[in-house]
């Protein structure tokens, strides 16, 4: 089969069959297929698009790729959560560790920093000595022991979707709707979990820019994870904004640990976080419905277990137990700037995009796959979009490790992405849609 070929077909807007898709993402997995043809098909995929048909092959042909997790020693459900991605997403690091401790198990395989969004796995990686790179049997001993364990695509674990998801990341070819439902489903159904809680951001800070493609994308979630026998329930959120406080890698870290600690925090970041466990709490039968999932999530949150829970769950992982009081001092990096307001008036708009595109300047993503990421680099929010603001008043702190030019873009964007106006904003909707 020559895959040259297949990229002319999809070129020319024909289809892929089933059998020439699996050749395509086995071979691909297994480094036969290079880069530069998959990164041509994924070009001509992004404008020429795939049907239905065509992307449930994909995704089967991704969990075909690696092993597929299986826990006979675990009785209970298996609930796990999942956001397509947006510019301040911590929400798993606080979901997961109050999920588990109202007894659901929780094996997590997450992403890395996928374009202009965040990763789970930089932010994890962000805390000394933490390791998310798990065998099989490392991550169910975690899992076992510690009700959730948060892991990556590995080179037996859905490895299709660890090189492409990589490719993707740097091709400017992640908002494929299909290719974005196959890399989640891929992974949450080789891991084994029974249920999904979904986030589908909508807005520029993610992939996904109008309500309808979301919703698209949400009822694709639903239908084909449901062939799989999994069961998925998708929130269309926000992302026309940065969500919480902070933007980066420790930076998030440290927020989530204030928030496991004290129950409080950023109205919009709870509130997502709620929903959110609620929603999985309600998949794990441990709640009727998911708003007495979110009054249960509230509680365990502001009992402070969910922090004990994630600090024993990191430290299983490898995490130095000496780094806590470190972050809890807050992360301080080798660089930093404060970034003010040009003018008196209100925040109208923080463009989630420049931030997240400057972040990837200053190191928090990659440019090229093999880019080091910068766990110091991140943004810390003084004033939210709505706050009134007063000429030269500190709006933002910005803080990252090396030295390039690329850094003085970098804060320049995040300058630029703040928008001055005369008058406070509407606040909008955190939640559009459930999709189930
Ligand atoms: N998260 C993933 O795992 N894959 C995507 O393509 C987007 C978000």
């Amino acid at each position: 089969m020559q895959v040259s070929e297949l990229i002319a077909r999809k070129q020319s807007g024909g289809e892929l069959t089933n059998q020439e898709i699996d050749h395509l993402m086995l071979e691909f997995a297994r480094e036969v297929v290079p880069d530069y043809q998959m990164a041509a098909m994924l070009m001509a995929i992004y404008f020429r698009g795939v049907n239905d048909r065509e992307g449930l092959r994909f995704l089967d042909a991704m969990i075909r790729s690696g092993e597929r997790l299986s826990f006979p020693s675990i009785h209970g459900k298996k609930v796990d959560k999942h956001s397509t991605g947006g510019i301040g997403d911590k929400t798993s690091l606080i979901i997961a560790p109050v999920v588990a401790e109202a007894g659901i198990s929780i094996p997590m395989i997450s992403g890395r920093a996928l374009g202009h969004t965040g990763g789970t796995l930089d932010k994890l990686e962000s805390i000394r000595g933490m390791n998310v790179m798990l065998s099989h049997a490392e991550f169910e001993k975690v899992l076992r022991e510690q009700g959730c364990v948060f892991g990556a695509q590995t080179e037996t674990l859905v490895p299709a979707d660890k090189r492409l998801y990589a490719l993707r990341d740097v091709t400017s070819t992640v908002a494929i709707p299909p290719l974005i439902a196959a890399s989640i489903l891929s992974k949450k159904i080789a891991e084994g979990t029974d249920a999904l809680a979904m986030d589908v951001k909508v807005g520029p800070g993610g992939f996904l820019n109008s309500e309808e493609e979301a919703r698209e994308l949400g009822r694709r979630l639903v239908d084909w994870s449901a062939a799989y026998g999994v069961i998925t329930i998708v929130h269309g959120t926000d992302m026309h904004e940065p969500l919480g406080r902070t933007a980066g890698n420790a930076v998030e870290v440290v927020e989530c640990l204030e928030m496991l600690k004290t129950g409080t925090g950023d109205a919009r970041l709870l509130e997502l976080c709620e929903l959110l466990g609620g929603t999985m709490l309600m998949l794990g039968n441990i709640c009727k419905d998911v708003e007495s999932g979110k009054r249960a999530f509230t509680k365990i949150l502001q009992s402070g277990r969910g922090y004990e829970r994630f600090k024993r769950i990191a430290e299983a992982q490898g995490a130095d137990p000496m780094v806590w009081n470190e972050l809890e001092r807050g992360v301080v990096a080798r660089n930093s700037q404060e970034i003010t307001a040009p003018t008196n008036g209100f925040i109208s708009e923080i463009h989630p995009r420049e931030i997240g595109l400057g972040l990837v300047n200053l190191g928090a993503g990659r440019k090229v796959s093999s880019d080091p990421v910068d766990p110091m680099a991140g943004i810390t929010f003084m004033k939210q979009r709505g706050s009134e603001v007063r000429k030269n008043d500190v709006m933002a702190h910005v803080q990252w490790s090396g030295d390039s030019v690329d850094s003085q873009t970098g804060v320049k964007r995040i300058m630029n992405a703040f928008e001055i106006g005369k008058s406070a904003p509407q606040p909008r909707p955190l939640v559009y849609f459930t999709v189930k």
